[in-house]
């Protein structure tokens, strides 16, 4: 049984308290591994080790930290395949996804905020014989950093190098449904030239760990990836702190097929946005919207093709789909297929749990799902399932495209496939979104903006966005 520790002030070391929480392998359902089962006092431990790490981290300055978060990435490249392996056995995703996108973007995240922060600029405003302002952006301090299980250190990552590389210190805590990945990188900062304190690691639960992270005093800003709820409840305690908050919360992301799209790349990209990770990506989209005249079309061609999906054993490079990453997220889908038939829907494909051979046969796996005939104000089509699960709906027109398209109080990704460019621009501006793929899916560009709106989230992540939120910005104002 492998037994993963806390990182706090560059040493490895239990929860205070002594106790341990087990973690499970989705594929086969069995506990493979222990976390500690930290709780205040070790966040506490960890906010005085990185007020303490601060001043010469940031002293070290843009190229100093560069170097180190640079060394990391690379640490992580020459040990890809043992973090590739983590990956899939504590989320259940298969090898291929973790090799093919979670862990090169890991380290893509800590290259690109490397490299990132030698290039922020600071603006400065001239007033005409008067004065001249320069913007000074300096790190606050501590940053607390809070991820979820579906991309573990993708988005782990994504939240830590920023803050890194903008010279803050870190108290970060990973889900404790996956903290595998993020305890194989705690194993190598010490060799990457991290000094002690820097980087602070947790594991435990939400409501402990997490909770004691959001209400620290001298935690002053929160970057929270995870579910809307979740996020309601750190910005009801963080909001009356003053603290500074970036939630990336949940989506029910639109799908919008107009007829005059490649249909071809359209059905391909559609398989994909629809049950990469098992559909547990926040981008994944989970409402297909089909204009009427290829409704028929679409819904023959696409069921067909979500059939031949094979779902199995994530080891195994023909698995298309592995296992959702819990029981209680399994019988949650589940629940939702039950919903969905008792709100007049039709399951036209999956809809069950499939069971495996072997050691794979109390693993957690669902057969990818395609439901017809809810509407759009059935909880079915309002709530966030986030698993392999998408409903169709035909539209009539890119009026009622876009009515339904919005008719959710999340706003986060959309996709639209058409050809008709004046359309894209349209259908683009007027989508309640953070972000529109059009002809495409998971295309990411890191510079580019990332957040949603509603309630999908408060403020964005990604390049620029990302330095300012971990940096304070001070008006300097000089008479000239
Ligand atoms: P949760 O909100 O349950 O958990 C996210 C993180 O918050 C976990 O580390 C969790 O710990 C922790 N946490 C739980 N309770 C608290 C609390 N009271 N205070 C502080 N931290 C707490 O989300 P999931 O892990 O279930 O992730 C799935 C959700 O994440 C989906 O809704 C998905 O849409 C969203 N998501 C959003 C993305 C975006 O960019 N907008 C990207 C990816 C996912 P623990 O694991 O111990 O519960």
């Amino acid at each position: 049984m492998e037994q993963l520790l806390n990182l706090i002030d560059g040493t490895l070391r239990p929860a205070t308290g002594g106790g341990w929480l087990d973690v499970h392998a989705p594929a086969t359902g069995q506990v493979y591994a222990r976390i500690p089962d930290s709780d205040e006092s070790d966040v506490n431990a960890a906010v005085e080790a990185a007020h303490r790490a601060f001043p010469a981290w940031n002293s070290l300055g843009r190229e100093g930290r560069s170097d180190v978060l640079l060394k990391l990435a690379q640490l992580i490249e020459d040990d890809l395949e043992g973090f590739v392996s983590d990956e899939s056995r504590d989320n259940g995703k298969p090898l291929s996804l973790a090799r093919r996108v979670d862990i090169p973007r890991a380290i893509a995240n800590f290259r690109f905020f490397a490299t990132a922060i030698l290039h922020f600029p600071s603006e400065a405003h001239v007033m005409d014989d008067v004065a001249v302002n320069y913007t000074d952006r300096q790190p606050f301090g501590v940053a607390g950093c809070i991820s979820p299980w579906n991309l573990p250190l993708y988005l782990f990552t994504w939240k830590i190098a920023p803050a890194l590389a903008a010279g803050n210190c870190v108290v970060a805590k990973p889900s404790e449904i996956t903290p595998l990945t993020a305890y194989r990188l705690s194993t190598l900062c010490d060799k990457a030239g991290v000094p002690p304190g820097v980087l602070n690691i947790i594991h435990g639960l939400g409501p402990k760990v997490g909770a004691a992270i959001t209400a620290h005093p001298r935690i002053p800003a929160i970057s929270f990836t995870g579910g809307t709820r979740t996020g309601a409840e750190i910005a009801r305690v963080a909001a009356p702190m003053f603290k500074k908050l970036s939630l990336e919360l949940g989506g029910k992301n639109p799908v919008l097929v107009f007829a005059d799209c490649d249909f071809d790349a359209m059905l391909k990209t559609t398989v994909r946005s629809s049950f990469t990770n098992q559909g547990q990506i926040c981008l994944c989209g989970s409402r297909i919207l089909v204009e009427r005249s290829i409704y028929a079309r679409f819904r023959e061609a696409f069921v067909e093709r979500v059939k031949a999906l094979r779902v199995g054993d994530p080891s195994q490079d023909s698995s298309d789909l592995g296992a959702v990453v819990s029981r209680d997220h399994m019988e949650k889908v589940l629940g939702y297929v039950d919903l969905a038939k008792s709100e007049g829907g039709t399951v036209l494909c999956g809809g069950h749990r499939v069971e495996l051979d072997g050691a794979l046969k109390s693993g957690w796996y669902i057969a990818p799902t395609v439901i017809e005939g809810v509407g759009p104000e059935c909880r079915t089509n309002q709530e966030e399932i986030f698993g392999p699960v998408v409903t169709l709906q035909p539209f009539d027109d890119e009026a009622q495209a876009l009515a339904l398209a919005n008719a959710t109080p999340y706003g986060l990704a959309s996709v639209v496939w058409t050809s008709d460019v004046q359309r894209t621009h349209r259908v683009a501006r007027a989508l309640q979104a953070g972000i529109v793929w059009v002809n495409c899916w998971m295309v990411r560009d890191l510079r580019t903006p990332f957040g949603g709106v509603k309630q999908s989230g408060v403020g964005r992540e990604g390049g620029v966005e990302a330095l300012r939120f971990f940096t304070e910005a001070k008006n300097v104002c000089i008479k000239l």
